[in-house]
């Protein structure tokens, strides 16, 4: 079939100049919407004397106070919505990675609306109805599993809902359903390889995979690579969270370089995360969301907590909806050792540079004689010659170097055979901070 590029050609295409006459429409919208609908918005709006009439331009917008989540805490479970509980049809609780739990609720229309972002997102890469499409998310709370359900049937693709784990059984299906595009969290496409292997598998020679959309925890570049050589795959970055919907916030195009964020469903800006200004262009800071046609809960500048930059320039793509550079980790993920920053995406960014490592690793902060300190566990690949015990002291040398050179502090690195690292099903666990608090 000769099918258009488009899932939605009308919103796609859109100009910078449409992108922010559309933006202004809906903020309008969704300010009246919020203010007359949310006791929750009303009051908080009323205290600063915003109304939706004093949004008059796009930088209006810096005039409404930003919505945490700790609001959503403080609210739980239903004290923002802007519709009564018996318009909404569905509620997600976030996976809580850190902290108590949050909901979030949908309406029909909501539900609508964010398979078709997904599905856009789906097709920009080139899923098309002819595809069979395999998710190794659970389908529960975690949007992964739901959100990337509805979107691929929306798109027309044959959907095997498999859920998280029993990786035998996905083999199984790849196989037998000649699955074309898996959804999976990086971690969990390390290990479909390592079990594919195991079983004398080569994805190449016996599946029809070609599209993987990986998502839902930070990861590097090198793994993306990583991931596409193992699988025979191309692999796009998929970013969501349950706040906003879930997947399909924003997806990378064929391009590989930088996930467009769909602004005609949010504002985006990317403020410095102690300040609250805006950082200038190009620069990392923290993102912060306004949904633009939500009806159950719609959330105004909401601090997603989520580091990262927006990349300057135009894609090739054509589309001018912005780009988020990959995801640098959580403000609230940074661990602070011996008063240095530190992000598990930089100690994973080097480590997935050596061939002789698998993709699990796990660090641990920890308290020696009064002293804290980090250990980093890592897995040896296949390629790791385990037997000579002299190049895995000059590896172990090596890796730490190139660790401290990144981090300023000079981790303990244990080389530990592959598979002994515990699995979780859901994203996975990198960081155990086991030091003793004063
Ligand atoms: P949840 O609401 O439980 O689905 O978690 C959402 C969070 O997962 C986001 O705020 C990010 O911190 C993280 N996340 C989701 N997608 C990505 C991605 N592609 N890269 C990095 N982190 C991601
Ligand atoms: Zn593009």
């Amino acid at each position: 079939m000769d099918y258009s590029p488009y899932f939605n050609p009308e919103f796609e295409l859109l100009d910078r100049g449409q992108i922010e006459a559309l933006q202004l429409k809906r903020l309008q919208d969704t300010m009246a919407h919020c203010y007359h609908g949310s006791p929750f918005y009303r009051k908080r709006l009323d205290s600063i004397g915003v109304k939706p009439e004093s949004i008059k331009t796009l930088d209006d917008l810096r005039r409404i106070p930003f919505t945490t989540k700790q609001d959503l805490r403080d609210t739980y479970p239903f004290g923002i919505a802007s519709v009564p509980l018996d318009q909404c049809v569905r509620l997600h609780s976030s996976s809580g990675t850190t902290g108590n739990p949050t909901v979030v609720l949908h309406s029909a229309k909501d539900l609508h609306e964010w398979a078709n972002a997904l599905a856009r997102s789906l097709w920009m890469v080139g899923c098309r109805p002819e595809d069979v499409f395999q998710n190794t998310s659970g389908y529960g709370m975690f949007t992964g599993g739901l959100g990337f359900q509805y979107a691929a049937e929306l798109l027309g693709m044959l959907t095997v809902p498999a859920g998280a784990g029993n990786t035998l059984r996905q083999l199984k299906f790849f196989t037998d359903f000649g699955t074309t595009v898996v959804h999976a969290i990086p971690s969990y496409a390390a290990r479909l390889y390592e079990v594919m292997c195991q079983q004398g598998i080569d994805p190449r020679r016996d599946t029809k995979l070609k599209i993987m959309a990986i998502g839902a925890e930070p990861h590097s570049e090198d793994t993306r690579k990583r991931i596409e050589d193992m699988l025979g795959v191309k692999a796009y970055n998929s970013f969501g969270m349950s706040e906003m919907c879930g997947p399909g916030v924003a997806f990378e195009c064929k391009e590989q370089n930088g996930m467009h964020i769909w602004e005609d469903y949010y504002i985006v800006e990317i403020v410095d995360p102690d300040t609250l200004e805006p950082v200038p262009e190009g620069e990392v800071g923290e993102l912060v969301l306004t949904t633009l046609n939500r009806e159950a809960m719609p959330l105004l500048r909401y601090r997603t907590r989520d580091l990262t930059r927006i990349l300057p320039g135009k894609c090739p793509c054509g589309r001018e909806h912005k780009r988020l550079d990959r995801m640098k980790g959580r403000s609230d993920d940074m661990m602070i050792l011996k008063g240095v920053n530190i992000f598990p995406i930089q100690i994973e960014t080097i480590l997935a540079q050596y061939k002789e490592l698998a993709s699990d690793y796990l660090i641990t902060l920890d308290t020696f004689e009064d002293n804290d300190g980090m250990t980093v566990e890592v897995e040896l690949s296949d390629r790791a010659n385990v037997d000579d015990y002299a190049a895995l002291q000059n590896l172990n040398k090596d890796i730490t170097r190139a660790l401290r050179d990144e981090i300023l502090i000079t981790p303990k690195v244990k080389l530990v055979p592959k598979g002994s690292l515990p699995r979780s099903e859901g994203k996975a666990v990198r960081v155990k901070d086991l030091r003793k608090k004063y």
